[in-house]
């Protein structure tokens, strides 16, 4: 009886585990067919100082939209580009397409800004990825302190010694590194020294709590984290005036989020900047 039962279970799970896998497949099929046929495009949202509002920069995300009008969101599609090896092509064209932004905006506007980009673990760690980098940096004459790569704490693990001299290698090209979403990953104090980044990028979880009952000071203790190592501050998901007042007060330098800026288009990223820039 308990045989049976379990044989049904089995059964069961087998046929869910099929259905997801087949799920995944036309997903990544449909992907592949979108990024070749250029379907794919970057949003871009803002990056401001936050004492002064001053616009320092933007972040590149990754969009699709399907033929049959479906949004299909990054988290989603991302791990199977990378799990399948399309980031690597992918990720290309979105530095590729974030230079010709950098490009396209006004040059009065370009000094000083920086256009943050995504960059994945698969990606990162391709032997070439330092050459692709400095190839297409130079093909759209793209100035790479105009360049801002962000990483994920998870990059290191396993391979601590290998990233940090890459990361080491990129900025001596003047290329910075920001470490995305930190706060959520698990890196050491001491990791977060060998890696010699840039820049801390606070986890749009922990802004969101300031000013809540719940507030646990995660984002407070990053900024003075950050200002301990020497690093640049941004909080990601500033949606308040009240977050934005804190995290200044606190001693951060800029922030990302819907109270300056939603992810844009291209063509509407252009009018926010020549309206806000
Ligand atoms: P991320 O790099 O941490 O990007 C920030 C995410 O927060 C974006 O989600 C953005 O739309 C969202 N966001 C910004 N401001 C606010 C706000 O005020 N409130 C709230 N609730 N959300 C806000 P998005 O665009 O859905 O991207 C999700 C993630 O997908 C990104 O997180 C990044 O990890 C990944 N991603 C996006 N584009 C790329 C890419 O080109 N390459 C790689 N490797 N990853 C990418
Ligand atoms: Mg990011
Ligand atoms: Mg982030
Ligand atoms: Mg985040």
């Amino acid at each position: 009886q308990a045989k049976r039962l379990n044989r049904g279970r089995a059964t069961l799970f087998t046929e869910d585990l099929s259905l997801a896998a087949r799920d995944r497949i036309r997903l990544l099929t449909s992907l592949r067919s979108a990024f070749y046929a250029e379907r794919l495009h970057l949003a871009f949202q803002p990056q401001v100082e936050l004492e002064t509002g001053r616009v320092v920069g933007a972040e590149a995300l990754l969009r699709w939209t399907t033929k049959e009008g479906q949004v299909i969101p990054p988290e989603r599609f991302i791990p199977l580009a990378e799990h399948s090896g399309l980031m690597i092509p992918i990720g290309e064209w979105v530095l590729r397409t974030a230079c010709l932004q950098l490009k396209r905006l006004d040059d009065r506007k370009q000094s000083g800004f920086r256009m943050a980009v995504n960059v994945s673990q698969t990606q990162f760690r391709e032997p070439d990825f330092i050459s692709m980098l400095d190839r297409v940096l130079r093909e759209y004459q793209v100035a790479p302190e105009q360049i801002e790569l962000e990483l994920t704490e998870s990059i290191a693990i396993g391979h601590m010694e290998s990233t940090a001299a890459k990361i080491a290698e990129i900025r001596r090209m003047g290329v910075s590194i920001a470490l995305d979403d930190f706060g959520t990953g698990y890196s050491s104090l001491s990791v977060l020294k060998q890696l010699g980044i840039d820049r801390l990028k606070i986890d749009r979880a922990f802004v969101q709590e300031i000013g809540r009952p719940n507030d646990s000071g995660i984002a407070d203790l990053v900024v003075a984290l950050g200002r301990q190592l020497n690093l640049g501050t941004t909080a990601e998901g500033v949606e308040t005036e009240e977050q934005r007042r804190c995290l200044m007060e606190h001693g951060c330098q800029d922030g990302q989020g819907y109270l300056f800026g939603r992810p844009l288009p291209s063509a509407d990223f252009e009018t926010w900047m020549a309206d806000n820039g």
